[in-house]
């Protein structure tokens, strides 16, 4: 149990954490006792999309072990500067789905605003590696104008914080932000696409819960997770924060060769999950982003693993397998 003076020294602490995260591969691969022949192939990587692991992931990850599932999400590999075909920048060609600066609408009902241009940790299978995050972190006045694209359209009920990662973003901004969603009478509901929880669980303070239980607007958080290892004792405890706030927690997870391409991974991951009373909602296949093709797993072999992972487990801790298709009007079931 915390103590009150460690939660006060915890509310402050999140940004601390996140600015005190490892941000060279060298210092990664030393803290972890890697072999040194990752070393040329991590500053290839990290010359591409930074690394970035906050202490509180890297604590999760077993020393010594190239294949740990947890460090193959955050550690450079030379794989990522091999160009490989069909695996490009931009292969959601979101660039062309912005009616408005730091918004994107694609789907009916629902629009995703880009709260934060940053993220807590660099994953390197991320389809935004080489997204233009500096163009479109939104001033005010931008948001103000992102508002007023989502009160003149009453068929959207639904604002999805995302990013990067939102809650990157500073409980003030976040929190005016809510307030002028809550001014918008056809939007019921705040979804908010986020890792920061699992990779610093200090996220989950005083001051992220007060405006999460004050808002009008009901309240679904869909965490990324996509290995057991991932959820520990401290995730547990904020999710279990979030929930007594109202928040209704999902998951989504990419199937990456090497971290979860079996059945055992991913049946521990909705096992896990649920300890931690979080409902599996996606598992995507990869994007096709350049310098992610080493984790690719063919539509094929996904399929067979699901298959198989619905033999095992009860039809409420299946994940749907969906790809992203650009164009599509919704995820696309596989
Ligand atoms: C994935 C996504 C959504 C949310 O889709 P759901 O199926 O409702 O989870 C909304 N907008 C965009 C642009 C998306 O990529
Ligand atoms: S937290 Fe999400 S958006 Fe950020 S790098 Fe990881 S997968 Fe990409």
């Amino acid at each position: 149990m915390q103590d009150t003076t460690l939660i006060v020294k915890d509310s402050a602490g999140w940004k601390r954490q996140l600015s005190r995260a490892v941000r060279d591969p060298l210092e990664l691969c030393r803290r972890l006792a890697l072999d040194e022949s990752l070393l040329p192939g991590a500053k290839g990587g990290h010359a591409l999309f930074e690394t970035c692991v906050p202490e509180a992931f890297l604590a999760r990850i077993t020393p010594a072990d190239a294949s740990d599932p947890l460090l193959r999400q955050v550690l450079p590999l030379s794989e990522e500067t091999r160009a490989v075909s069909g695996f490009i920048d931009d292969p959601l060609e979101e660039a062309e789905q912005r009616p408005a600066r730091g918004l994107i609408h694609k789907y009916h009902g629902r629009v995703l605003l880009i709260a934060s241009p940053t993220c807590a940790v660099n994953c390197r299978y991320c389809f935004r590696r080489h997204f233009p995050y500096a163009d479109n972190a939104p001033s005010r006045a931008q948001w103000l104008e992102a508002l007023d694209y989502l009160r003149d359209d009453d068929s959207i009920r639904e604002a999805i914080f995302s990013g990067g990662d939102p809650l990157a973003a500073n409980d003030k901004q976040l929190a005016w932000l809510v307030d002028e969603l809550e001014g918008i009478a056809h939007i019921k509901r705040l979804r908010i696409h986020t890792r920061l929880p699992v990779v610093i669980p200090d996220r989950v303070d005083d001051a992220l819960l007060a405006w999460l239980s004050a808002t009008r607007l009901q309240t679904v958080m869909v965490l990324h997770i996509n290995h057991a290892n991932e959820i520990d004792a401290a995730v547990v405890n904020a999710c279990a924060r979030l929930q007594k706030a109202g928040v209704t927690i999902l998951n989504q997870s990419v199937i990456l060769r090497g971290v979860n391409d079996s059945v055992a991974a991913l049946e521990a991951l909705s096992e896990r999950l649920f300890e931690a009373r979080i409902l599996p909602y996606y598992l995507h296949v990869l994007d096709p982003v350049a310098g992610a093709a080493h984790f690719d797993v063919s539509d094929d072999e996904a399929r067979e693993l699901v298959d198989k992972l619905r033999e095992r487990l009860p039809g409420f801790l299946m994940p749907r397998l969906v790809r992203e298709i650009p164009g599509a009007p919704s995820k696309t079931p596989l």
